[in-house]
This record gives C-alpha cells, structure tokens and sequence, in this order.
C-alpha cells in the first residue's frame, strides 16, 4: 500500500499526480473465502479490518449491492460520543471512541476526527434528572462526562438562546471528548486497509441468497454468481430483515427513514455539537461551514434514502427556537437514510440459528460513532466465537426479556 504523507502529497504535486495508485483493488469474486460479511459500510469494512488485523483472517470478501460506504455510512451527521447509560453500552460506544482517537495514524488516512465536544441540552426537568442520573452512571464506567449549568453552556456555544420561549436551557450533559470525523474517510480507510491486507472488496454485487446445508452456510448467491464461504457475516443495516429473511430467521427490528439536511456555508460561528432532544434536532458546523442538521426518524416503517418537506419543517422550526440565528438561512441539500431499529434501541451483535452465521445490526440512528469498536468485537466474536464487548448485545436478550434499554440514549439523540 502506497503510504500517504506530507511527503508523498509533495512529490506527487512535482509530477502533475500521476504517480497515485488506486486506493482499494476491485477484483471478481473468488469461488470460495473463509469468510464473507455482506455490506460494506463502516461496520462490516471494519469488521473485515479487524479480522485481518487482530485475528490474521485476510482470505476475506466484503460484498456490496452498491458502492462502499454507500448506505448509513456515508448519510450520517458523524456525531461521535459514548455517554451511553448501561454498562454493555458505555464499554462498546467508549472502546469505538477510543479508536477513533488514533484512527487517522492506524490506517494512515485522516478522517477528520474533531473532539470539539457534544453537549446534550436538558430543557426539561425530567432530562435534568435523566442527563444527572447519566453522567453518575458514566463516571462509574470511566466514561468522562459531566452535567454542566446553562452559564456553561452558553459560554460553549455562545448563538444558543439558553431563554428559550417554550423549553429554556437548563442545562446539558457534556462530553468534550466527542465530536466529528468525516463519515467517507472512516469507509475508505477501513476499505484500503483491508485490500492492502489481500481481501477483496466487491463492489455492485447483491446478495439475493443464502445458502446453507444442515443449518450452516454454505455460501451466497449474488448477481455475480455463487460465493462460497465458512463463515458468514450480515451487516447491512436497514437491509437486515431483508438478508435474514434469505438466511431463514427473523429479527426483532423495524426499518425506517431517518434525514438529515445542510444549510448554505456560513463562517464558523459554532464548534460544538448540540442536540436538543426535548424540541427533536441537533446541529454541527461542518468544515466547510455549511450547519449539518438532523431531527428524529420518519414516523412509519419504509426503505426510501430520500428526504421529505415536511421533515425540513419540523426540525427547523424547532431548533429555530434554540438558536434564532439560523433562521435566515437557506437550506442546501436534503437525504434519508434506512435506519435499523431495535426495541430497546440497542444493536446486535450475535450469532444466529444459522452455525456459521453471524449478525451486526441495530445501530439505528446511532452507529457511526460505533464503527471501530463494533468491528473490534464482531470480528473477534466471528474468530473465536465468544467476545466481551458483543456478550450482552445476543439475539437471546429479546427472548429472556433481558434488554439494554437506551431508549434516552438513542431514541433522538444520534
Ligand atoms: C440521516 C442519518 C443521520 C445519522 N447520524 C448519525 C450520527 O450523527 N452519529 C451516529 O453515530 N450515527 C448516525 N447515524 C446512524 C449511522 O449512520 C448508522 O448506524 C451506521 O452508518 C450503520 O453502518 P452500517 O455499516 O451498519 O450500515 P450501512 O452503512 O448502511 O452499510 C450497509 C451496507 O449493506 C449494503 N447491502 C444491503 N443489502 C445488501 C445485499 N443484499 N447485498 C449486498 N450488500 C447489501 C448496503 O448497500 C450498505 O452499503 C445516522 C444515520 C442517518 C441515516
């Protein structure tokens, strides 16, 4: 793998760029792997990654319907933050932020990864309470968060209006180590990584079976034709009924639409991340300046990836209240997400009634800030079977009635 550095972006400029090499190969599917994980997005690219990396796995194919980082992954608001409330959470959503710490030097790619800081606002007294109980919970499992005063929040982020006419600020839960890193980065780097290591990405290839032989897989049956493998990997987010429905079981989870939208570029007037869970949006400045905004998910199950006016309204209108300065502003672009929803509002990592067949899905509205640690424990659970940071999060916990209720974590907040 071509390295990337300040001195090969020098030499390259002298030589007109010509000398670059293809980030990732694209190569046809081989008959047979030791493993397949269909989708690549951020979780099974980095599944893939660290198969490779911590489990010396690299006979590996990574299959896509239709191009990296193409779904959930590159639609995101790239919100990064683990103020999680149960012990499983905090552990996996902490080990993720964590990595993304040294991201840009593991896979020699800068994604962007800015610890501005995300506030989540309390403008009720019920989310007072709730964000006390949290950060209590957090410094228990050695997670740094704190619940800070509305003074502090507005020394934060000076355009909040913390008066606000129908919920002032009354406070906020506070993780400055959270933040941003940009969504196509992490993808591609997991992905140039992993074809460096010998694994083949394939690219416009979509799964349309499963095929298993005394309940274990056997293989996939794709548009590019029938793939062979030991193991099986599903991590295709809103897609994962879909694929399950193929492999023969069902899962506890709806597939809905979640949006987001960005305003026209303005000078850099905010450099935190706020969300404001009571009125249902959150906004961040991106780097080139534009207000990245987002509200709740689309209140009916569908597939679509497309935006809706009536969303744009309801977000706007309510963050409007929070800070009047973006009122004026012009709204750019719009787009929809499928976004996989669990009851408890927790992922799953698990095996399935299928022996050799592993799942990944469940991240909902939340998991792009999970993409290294997830990869970490699903890799390790589909080598070894077993992994304490996916222990908790079995397809069994809906059948025991044994949750791990983030709904206050997860249901708005992203
Ligand atoms: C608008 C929006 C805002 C969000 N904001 C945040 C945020 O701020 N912070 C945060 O942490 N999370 C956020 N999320 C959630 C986050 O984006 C997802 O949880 C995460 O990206 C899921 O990654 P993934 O790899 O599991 O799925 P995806 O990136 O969706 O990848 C799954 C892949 O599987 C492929 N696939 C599906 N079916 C097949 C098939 N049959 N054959 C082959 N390939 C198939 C798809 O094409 C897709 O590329 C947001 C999501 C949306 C939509």
């Amino acid at each position: 793998m071509q390295r990337y550095s300040v001195f090969a972006v020098a030499r390259e400029a002298l030589r007109f760029h010509k000398g670059w090499e293809r980030a990732w190969k694209s190569p046809q599917p081989k008959k047979k792997y030791d493993v397949i994980i269909i989708g690549a997005g951020g979780h099974g690219l980095a599944t893939a990654y660290y198969l490779g990396k911590n489990h010396g796995i690299t006979n590996v194919a990574v299959i896509e319907k239709g191009w990296l980082g193409g779904g959930n992954t590159g639609r995101n608001t790239t919100i990064i933050r683990s103020n999680y409330l149960q012990d499983p959470s905090a552990a996996i959503y902490e080990k993720a932020r964590s990595l993304y710490e040294t991201m840009s030097q593991d896979l020699n790619m800068n994604v962007m990864f800015s610890p501005r800081g995300v506030m989540m606002l309390a403008q009720t007294e019920h989310e007072v309470r709730g964000y006390q109980r949290t950060a209590h919970a957090n410094s228990l499992q050695g997670v740094t968060t704190e619940f800070i005063g509305p003074e502090r929040v507005k020394q934060l982020c000076p355009i909040i209006e913390i008066r606000g006419p129908r919920y002032p600020v009354l406070g906020a839960l506070w993780q400055a180590r959270g933040g941003t890193a940009r969504h196509d980065a992490v993808a591609w780097g997991y992905a140039r990584a992993c074809s460096a290591m010998g694994m083949d990405i394939i690219q416009r290839c979509e799964v349309k079976g499963v095929r298993s032989e005394n309940g274990k897989v056997t293989g996939v049956s794709t548009t590019k034709g029938e793939i062979g493998c030991d193991k099986l990997g599903i991590v295709v987010a809103g897609n994962s009924g879909v694929v399950a429905d193929m492999a023969g079981f069902r899962l506890p989870i709806e597939s809905v639409a979640l949006q987001a939208l960005v305003s026209e570029p303005i000078k850099p007037c905010m450099d935190v991340v706020v969300m404001a869970n009571t009125v249902h949006g959150y906004m961040s400045q991106s780097d080139k300046g534009e207000m990245v905004i987002g509200g709740g998910t689309d209140g009916y199950n569908n597939y679509t990836q497309r935006g809706s006016f009536h969303h744009i309204e309801e977000t706007v209108r309510a963050l409007v209240e929070t800070f009047p300065i973006i009122s004026r502003l012009k709204m750019l672009r719009q787009w929809g997400g499928i976004v996989d929803v669990t009851g408890d509002r927790s992922p799953i990592l698990s095996r399935t009634p299928l022996g050799n067949c592993y799942i990944n899905c469940g991240w909902g509205t939340g998991g792009f800030k999970a993409i290294p640690g997830s990869g970490w424990g699903f890799a390790e659970l589909m080598a070894k079977g077993q992994s304490p940071l996916c222990d908790a999060f079995g397809l069994e916990r809906f059948r025991e009635g044994r949750f791990i209720d983030e709904s206050v974590a997860a249901g708005v907040a992203h």
